[in-house]
């Protein structure tokens, strides 16, 4: 089964006519919760509406791994809203050689903390200044405070005798590709390999 035939676009509901204007099988207040997609080796493969999933179980082409204590009420049965699905097929997904930056997956990597002072992040600094040719990339973006980014400005760290605690580098793995994008849920961080202390 290739991967568009998760998506959003195809059919929402199961097979079959329905021509009545009744509500369709998955109630609207399901469709505003997001749920954690694994594939079938539990690898995290992507987020989807809570919507989704519930067609995906009711179709058997994933079924629940973790529940809320919220139930939808489908036309012959009563689903709790899944959290977190697993396919029930393996799905061979080709990801990118590199996570996509973005201000969520730097703070992210750097645990919402300034890396030069250890305040809580507000910003994004690029250790070699941009205007002096340094380039907006994983090993040169770092989370800051406003107040080091402030005073660093358009110098180096070698001008200011600061020093990073290890060197910025890409985040790898398949749980990061999601971590880019999209507030995560608490319940979903054992399956993204996150500890519960780590901010996201
Ligand atoms: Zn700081």
């Amino acid at each position: 089964m290739p991967l568009t035939a998760l998506g959003s676009s195809s059919a929402s509901g199961p097979p079959g006519p329905r021509r009545d204007t009744r509500p369709g099988p998955v109630p609207p207040a399901a469709t505003t919760a997001a749920t954690l997609l694994l594939n079938a080796t539990y690898e995290p493969l992507c987020v989807v509406s809570s919507r989704r999933a519930i067609v995906l179980v009711l179709a058997h082409k994933a079924e629940p791994v973790d529940v809320s204590d919220v139930f939808c009420h489908a036309e012959l049965v009563a689903l709790p809203v899944p959290v977190v699905v697993r396919l029930t097929r393996y799905v061979r997904v080709p990801y990118p050689a590199q996570v996509p930056l973005s201000r969520r997956a730097v703070f992210t990597r750097d645990g919402s903390t300034c890396v030069y002072c250890g305040a809580p992040a507000t910003s994004i600094d690029h250790v070699w200044p941009r205007s002096r040719g340094g380039t907006h990339s994983w090993d040169n973006v770092v989370a800051a405070c406003r107040r080091c980014n402030h005073t660093k400005a358009d110098r180096s760290l070698a001008e200011l005798g600061w020093t990073l605690p290890h060197p910025p580098v890409a985040p790898s793995g398949s749980a990061w590709r999601l971590l880019g994008h999209r507030a995560v849920d608490p319940r979903w961080r054992s399956w993204l390999g996150l500890a519960e202390s780590v901010p996201a």
